[in-house]
């Protein structure tokens, strides 16, 4: 067992108000700068809609993330050969128009333009160039145009037919997206100058600011596009998770600054000897393939292991207390996004409820004894498009933990209200404890409840930076199919 500690996240989808002020936050603290203008290293999507940039998903276009051949995993984009012949051009990256062109508005001219017979207008204008420009997409056009159709109709995960002439009917539901920190990151091991690394103590993913010579290998490779080109310095940039906060127990701006508290932050303690094993198994394997990856910190023989690695105590306490870990494998209710990209993402979605008031007495009857899982098909936003998303098509495990989602809010709302809700939540094996447990996470829980988030320990990590600078880039798996790049 080779432990290794992870600051992961995880997004409770049913309370996202696609707000936006996370992103916001982002951006006042980390890409309010020239260059930096169209980047959002934290943005927020509309699903069903294209995202940002347009159609990320579309790995037939991107090529980004991992694929299995014969007993290995490949990089889909590159081999040796192909990284020799795309050091100066990148023939699969998104282009500037993929994200937007940045803009902002001639205010000035609202209040100092000279007196006319029309309101004054503040046009758009560039804030690459400074001209007068049109906007035609933007990082959150899916949510302007209101889950268009035209954008929805090209969301890859909406590419049967069934399910696009029923459009009218979905229920759209908003994904705020980061760089997922991933246990196997496709960006770090497309890196031929080794300026991506992940760092040891925390998993954190970072781009070196020295080393990196804006080849953007990186960006070809993340099949979450969340690496960024900065044009006016010539390197690449993406989510540093907050690490200056994270490293004094702080939570990240993003989540800090979460109006609908959707966000969780903690660490989790994971056996990186498995992770290899992990990525071969088949698409709809891969979810619990990855639950398996993640230890459990109350283990005596994990903590052991921890201790030999170096983790220090604080970490492995915090471990104990993560709502990361109950929510991601105790409770198995949230999924990695498209884990069949094989990056193994570090930050974890619980997918979203439709509409509940209408579906609710379709659902379950105490009387009836509903199974509830049966009903599931008449849900809004189908269960097979949310498998496309979180579970490389498995359906089953998403109705697993939507089952439990549903059962907890049957069982809360009986309680509250003074009605019997038989045994609904045995049906879905929780018991009252439980019900209470995640109820309180999902709805009242403290700052300290929803970020469990240890300082870090200098002392500890001098030594192993140093190590990690040298060559560890991520684990086993990386280092032997791309060390001799
Ligand atoms: S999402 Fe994963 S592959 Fe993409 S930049 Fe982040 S760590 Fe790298
Ligand atoms: S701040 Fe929270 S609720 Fe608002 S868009 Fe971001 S993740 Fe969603």
């Amino acid at each position: 067992m080779d432990v290794r500690a992870q600051l992961a996240m995880v997004f409770n989808l049913d309370k996202c108000l696609g707000c936006h002020t996370c992103s916001i936050a982002c951006k006042n603290i980390w890409t309010d700068r020239k260059g930096a203008e169209y980047m959002w290293w934290n943005n927020v999507e509309t699903k069903p809609g294209a995202g940002y940039p347009k159609f990320w998903e579309d790995q037939r276009k991107y090529r980004g993330g991992w694929v299995v051949k014969g007993d290995k995993i490949k990089l889909k984009a590159f081999g040796k050969l192909s990284t020799l012949l795309n050091i100066f051009f990148q023939p699969y990256m998104p282009k500037l128009d993929d994200y937007y062109h940045p803009w902002t508005y001639e205010y000035a001219k609202l209040y100092e333009g000279i007196e006319e017979e029309d309101q004054p207008v503040a046009e758009p204008i560039s804030l690459i160039t400074g001209k007068k420009m049109e906007i035609n997409f933007g990082p959150n056009w899916d949510d302007d145009l209101g889950g268009s159709r035209l954008y929805a109709e090209r969301d890859v995960n909406l590419e049967e037919r069934e399910i696009i002439r029923d459009f009218g009917n979905i229920f759209m539901f908003y994904i705020p997206r980061i760089c997922n920190h991933c246990l196997n990151p496709a960006c770090v091991a497309a890196c031929p100058q080794r300026a991506i690394y992940k760092r040891g103590e925390d998993g954190i993913v970072l781009v070196d600011q020295n080393t990196c010579r804006g080849w953007r290998f990186c960006i070809t490779a993340c099949p979450y596009k969340k690496v960024y080109y900065n044009w006016n310095t010539g390197k690449s940039e993406k989510c540093i998770f907050c690490y200056p906060r994270t490293e004094t127990a702080q939570a990240n701006a993003c989540a800090h600054s979460c109006v609908g508290r959707i966000r969780y932050v903690g660490v989790i303690l994971y056996d990186a000897e498995k992770v290899e094993q992990a990525l071969k198994v088949k698409d709809e394997e891969l979810v619990n393939a990855q639950r398996e990856v993640i230890l459990n910190p109350r283990d005596e023989d994990v903590v052991k292991s921890a201790r030999k690695n170096g983790i220090p105590d604080s970490w492995i306490e915090y471990a104990v207390r993560s709502p990361v870990y109950t929510l991601v494998k105790e409770y198995a209710l949230a999924f990695p996004l498209h884990p069949e990209y094989r990056t193994m993402p570090m930050t974890f979605y619980i997918p979203p409820l439709s509409p509940l008031i209408a579906i609710q007495s379709m659902l379950y009857d105490v009387d009836d004894d509903y199974l509830i899982i049966n009903k599931f098909n008449k849900l809004r936003v189908p269960i097979r498009y949310l498998a496309s998303l979180f579970s490389a098509g498995n359906e089953e495990i998403i109705v697993e933990a939507l089952n439990k989602l549903m059962a907890l809010r049957i069982y809360m709302r009986a309680k509250n209200i003074g009605e019997n809700s038989g045994d609904v939540l045995k049906k879905v094996s929780l018991n009252e404890k439980d019900a209470e447990k995640l109820y309180r996470l999902f709805t009242l829980a403290s700052y300290d409840e929803r970020f469990a988030i240890p300082s870090a320990h200098r002392e500890y990590l001098e030594e192993r930076d140093a190590e990690e600078r040298k060559g560890w880039r991520g684990i086993g798996v990386i280092r032997g199919l791309r060390g001799g790049i």
